[in-house]
This record gives C-alpha cells, structure tokens and sequence, in this order.
C-alpha cells in the first residue's frame, strides 16, 4: 500500500518535470517552468526518503543536508558568467553517481544477491551495470574537460592528435568486445575495471577534440549524457523516476545539441565524433589584418544620435562587465529621442544557450526588440549604426569569407553590412574560438576600447 503510494508521487514528481521543461522552453513562462522544476524535485526526494528500501536514514538526511549547503552557497556566489562552468562541474557529478552506483550493484551480485539471479536476468543485471559505468565513466571525464575549457584552465583549442577517430572507435570497440567478456564470465571485476579506465580516457579525449566555438554543443551533449547515465543509474536501482527523468534530461539535451549544430551549420555526427571534419582548418596570422580605427564615447554618442535606427549585437564580454544594465539605460534613452533600437542575438553568444537573452530580461529590456539571428539578418544594410558589446565570434565575417577558418560556416550577425559598426572590447585578442576577426579592420568599422560598462555609461554621460 505504502509503496503504492510512493510510485503515485513518482508520477506526479515526472508530470512536474514535464511542465517543467515546458516553461522552460519559453522566456515568459520559464519562472514558472523552474517553480514547477522545484517542486517535482520536492516530491521526488519525500517519496524516496519515505519509501520503504530506506535504512539508515540519518545517513542520508546528513548527506542531503552538507549537499544542500553546499548547493545554496554555490547558487549564491555564483555569476552569470561562471554558470557555463558550474553546469559541467554538476553534469560531472552525475557521471561520477552513475559510475559508483554501477561498482556498488556490481558488488552487490558479486556477493549474495548474484546467487538469486541467472540465465536472462543476469545478463540483463550485467549489461546495465556494464553500460550504466561506461556512460557514467565518458561523461564524468568529459565534464571535467569541458569545465577546465570553460574555465580557460585549459585551452579552449580542439586537440587533434594524429588518427584520433581511430584511436575513438577502438576505444568503443574494445569496450563492446570487454562487455562480451563481462557477461560471459557472469560479471567480472577485471573487465569493468579496464572497460572504466577505458572509457574515461574516452571522454577525455573526446571533449579534448571539441574546441572553440563548437563547445556549446558540447555542453549540451554532455548534458544529454548526464541523462542517460541518469537512467542507467535508475535502471541499476530499479527506480522508475530516475529512469523517467533520466530520459527526459537524455533526450532534450540531445535535441539541444542538435539545434545548437543546426545553429552553428555544423554537423551533429561530426562534433559528437570528437570535432570529425575539422582536420584542414587552420588558424589566420594576426599579421595578415591590416589597420584598425579607434572611435571615443563621446564620438559615439554624436554618432547614435544621428541615427534612426541602430542594432546592438551582444556578446560574452558585456556578460563579464554586467553592462546589460548601461546598455538597457542607452536603449531607452535612444528610444525615448524617437531611434529605432533593436538587439540582434546569435544563438551561441556568451557561454550558455540563452545567455544573453536572460541577461537583457534581467536588465528589463523589452521582449520584443530581442530578435534571433534568423530574423535579424537580413535588417544590417539597412541600419545606420551598429554596436557589438563583447561580441566576437559570433560577428567574425572569415566564418563566411574564409573556407580554411575553424569557424568556417558558423552563421554569424552580418553586422558588416551596416553603415557604420562600433566594436566595444578591451584589446585586440581574439574570442573564445581564438580565430583573429577581420570585422575590426573593415573600412566602416571603429573600435571603442575599454571595459564595456564603463564606455557604456561614459556615452550615457555624453548624451
Ligand atoms: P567571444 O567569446 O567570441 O568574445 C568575447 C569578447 O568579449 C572577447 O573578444 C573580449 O575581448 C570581450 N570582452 C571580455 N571582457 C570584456 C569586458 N569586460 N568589456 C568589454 N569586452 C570584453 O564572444 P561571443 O559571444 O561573440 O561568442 C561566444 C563564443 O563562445 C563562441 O565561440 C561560442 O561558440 C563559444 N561558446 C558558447 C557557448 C554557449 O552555449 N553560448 C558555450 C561555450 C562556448 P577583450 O579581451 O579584448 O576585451
């Protein structure tokens, strides 16, 4: 009866995750998307710790209560430009959960429950555990990877070692081959041992290939990983949430990372592959340039106030100056003189999807002059002025220009086309994808150096 009672919580805590995902899929609606988010997850942890296949509770109360301290603290201090990182930190820990949980089930067989199963169910038992630590192992090595990239402790470049597809599919192969093995013998320590180290080298190196501009789609990969290792972990436990939740988590990070390579004109094979294709590209001389213009705040201001109607372009470096509040202050000051302001947003600026869709919402910037690459696009000739804030990547024209540059293909904000573009930045240095930018020599263009907020506000002062 009791236990009735709990699978009943664990389907409405899945309805909860459902609604969940669906506010989340829309600006308007996500605040309400993460309260259902909460309150499934609220559920889900009452029903288990109440459910019956609990001993030890103390154990588990005291371990909830240091995560949750540990969470909150985290939750508190971080900032919006150190999320990117926090996610792949936490996509590690459900690899490394999925990983323990698979050793701990196997120990389990190993010992008395294994005399309870045979034939079928044992095989069954084995390849969970087997395929449970392998996903658990890539993603658990991939995310610490990923975090050390989006930290820059290590170098967001793609590695590329000579015949590394070869070396991932042997990799694969072999593992598949030891997973034979493990089962034949009826579960054996020294095949899942292998197969572990394995598949961390795996994941290492798989995200080690992905670099520059492709690591959004690595992020949700992994986050589409951390999914199924979350499933597998539920199958290994027998919980149907975990199972439920796992395969929503799996199957919309795989959709995002789809998206996100639609976005970027990349293929999804290709990047899941470990960067397939990117061998021939190569990085341009920063020689090769040429001579750069400077304009000054208050040049700037003259300029945006003899024009009708101007684009904002923003990107990863108005997330690090917290500009999002100056540049919403300029957008109503420049609406307010009548000039029609609009914000031009590519699908990977910044470090997140969405990123700076949510910071423009948090600095009030109205929904609907917040448009998408695709709807934007096309506007650039016709716009007077055009002001990149820490964008560089995403307006880097050699993605369309230059077949050799590692962003080759990337869609990106044609803000060259305009009449005039003022590129707001600290130096000279390249974006994350560490590819030199021609947009800054063009003929139209003009650099306003200095941290983005403060020349944001000294125009503001200006005007
Ligand atoms: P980029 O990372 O290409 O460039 C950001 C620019 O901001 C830098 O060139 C930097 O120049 C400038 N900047 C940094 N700090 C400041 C500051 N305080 N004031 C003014 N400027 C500053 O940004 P984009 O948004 O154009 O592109 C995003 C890149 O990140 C893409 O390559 C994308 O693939 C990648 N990426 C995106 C993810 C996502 O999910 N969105 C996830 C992971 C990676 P300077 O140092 O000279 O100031």
């Amino acid at each position: 009866m009791f236990q009735g009672l709990v699978t009943i919580a664990y389907i409405v805590a899945a309805l909860f995750f459902i609604l969940s995902l669906a506010g989340l899929s829309k600006q308007e609606t996500a605040k309400r998307g993460n309260v259902f988010g909460i309150t499934g997850m609220g559920i889900a942890l009452l029903a288990t710790i109440a459910s019956a296949n609990i001993q030890a509770l103390i154990y588990i109360l005291a371990a909830m209560l240091i995560g949750s301290l540990i969470g909150a603290r985290l939750a508190l201090k971080v900032e919006m430009t150190g999320m990117p990182e926090l996610v792949a930190a936490l996509h590690s820990f459900v690899g490394l959960a999925a990983v323990l949980v698979g050793y701990n089930s196997f120990l389990k067989l190993a010992g008395h429950e294994g005399q309870l199963l045979s034939g079928a169910l044992l095989t069954i038992e084995l390849t969970e555990i087997f395929l449970g630590v392998f996903i658990g192992a890539v993603t658990f090595a991939g995310s610490i990877v990923a975090f050390g990239k989006l930290r820059g402790i290590i170098k967001s470049k793609a590695l590329s070692i000579p015949g590394k597809h070869w070396m991932n599919l042997t990799a694969i192969v072999t593992s598949i081959v030891l997973m034979g093995f493990f089962i034949n013998a009826g579960g054996s320590m020294i095949y899942l041992a292998i197969m572990t180290g394995l598949s961390l080298l795996l994941g290492l190196h798989l995200v080690a290939s992905i670099g520059g501009a492709d690591m959004p789609v690595v992020i949700s990969m992994l986050n589409s990983y951390s999914g199924w290792s979350t499933a597998a972990a539920g199958f290994m436990l027998s919980n149907d949430l975990l199972i439920v939740t796992g395969a929503l988590v799996g199957s919309s990070g795989a959709i995002l990372s789809y998206i996100m390579c639609k976005a970027m004109n990349r293929s999804f094979i290709s990047v899941i592959a470990g960067g397939f294709g990117n061998e021939g590209a190569k990085v341009a001389k920063d020689e090769e340039a040429g001579e750069y213009r400077e304009m000054s705040p208050e040049d700037v201001a003259d300029q945006l106030k003899q024009s009708s109607s101007v684009l904002i372009a923003p990107g990863y470096g108005m997330a690090v100056a917290q500009a999002q509040y100056p540049v919403a202050d300029i957008t109503r000051k420049l609406r307010d003189m009548g000039i029609k302001v609009r914000f031009a947003i590519h699908p990977v600026a910044g470090r997140l999807p969405g990123h700076m869709n949510v910071l423009l919402a948090e600095a009030k910037v109205p929904y609907d002059i917040v448009l998408e690459m695709d709807e934007i696009n096309e506007d650039f000739p016709e716009t007077d002025t055009v002001l990149v804030i820490g964008a560089n990547d995403t307006v880097n024209p050699s993605a369309k220009d230059d077949p050799t540059s590692p962003i080759a293909g990337m869609p990106v904000l044609e803000v060259w086309k305009a009449q005039t573009v003022i590129v707001f930045k600290r130096s000279m240095n390249a974006g994350y994808a560490g590819v030199p930018n021609p947009l800054f020599y063009k003929e139209n263009s003009f650099m306003c150096f200095g941290d983005a907020k403060s020349t944001i506000e000294k125009i503001l002062k200006a005007m």
